[in-house]
């Protein structure tokens, strides 16, 4: 395969783009400045080594730990537990929750082969046995994977035995049923976590 073909092939790979956007946009590199494309070549292939998953939360970091788990200012009593690494990027970016987040690595799909053990669900109850942990707002999709995912979330953690009180709450209605929180837009996620209910 040629360089021209390989590439598209492997932009056609990436969430979201198909064949004629991986060509569009072969296209437009080609025309671009080469400093940019050395320093974009340069960043992917350094990406994987730089960027790690944080120790404690699961969320992208380049430090040994990540910047909200070091943050000595945020709620340590607040923890809110989301699919993927990304979601915590877009609860930063609407600004109100001060607390910590636990990135679960996904949710429950037993049909694919991914169960408890597959999510980091053990590391979760360890992070609240430390007994800091008074609230754990269940913030997986509202899907039905979701959905199932927080329900067994609030049975392991109230089967637990930890010794403190942890409420634990779902984000709340405004959530567009079946839907991602990537795409949810602030107000409406402002909304679902002011008015998350306890289970
Ligand atoms: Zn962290």
């Amino acid at each position: 395969m040629n360089t021209l073909d390989e590439l598209t092939s492997n932009f056609s790979r990436l969430p979201g783009i198909g064949r004629k956007s991986a060509s569009r946009i072969v296209n437009w590199l080609l025309r671009q400045d080469r400093l940019y494309l050395q320093k974009f070549a340069q960043n992917l292939a350094v990406l994987q080594d730089k960027v790690k998953p944080c120790p404690i939360c699961g969320a992208w970091t380049e430090e040994e730990y990540c910047l909200i788990c070091s943050n000595n200012l945020r709620d340590r009593s607040l923890l809110c537990v989301v699919e993927e690494a990304q979601d915590v990027s877009t609860i930063e970016a609407y600004g109100d929750f001060k607390g910590l987040y636990h990135v679960l690595g996904g949710v429950l799909k037993p049909l694919e082969g991914i169960g408890p053990a597959q999510l980091s669900i053990n590391q979760l109850v360890n992070r609240l046995k430390q007994g800091e942990i008074r609230e754990v707002i269940i913030a997986t999709n509202p899907t039905v994977e979701g959905d199932t995912t927080a329900l067994y979330l609030n049975k392991v953690i109230s089967e637990s035995g930890l010794a403190q009180p942890v409420k634990v709450t779902r984000l709340a209605t405004g959530m567009p049923v079946g839907g991602d929180l990537e795409y949810v837009d602030k107000r409406t996620l402002a909304l679902s976590f002011s008015g998350r209910a306890e289970f």
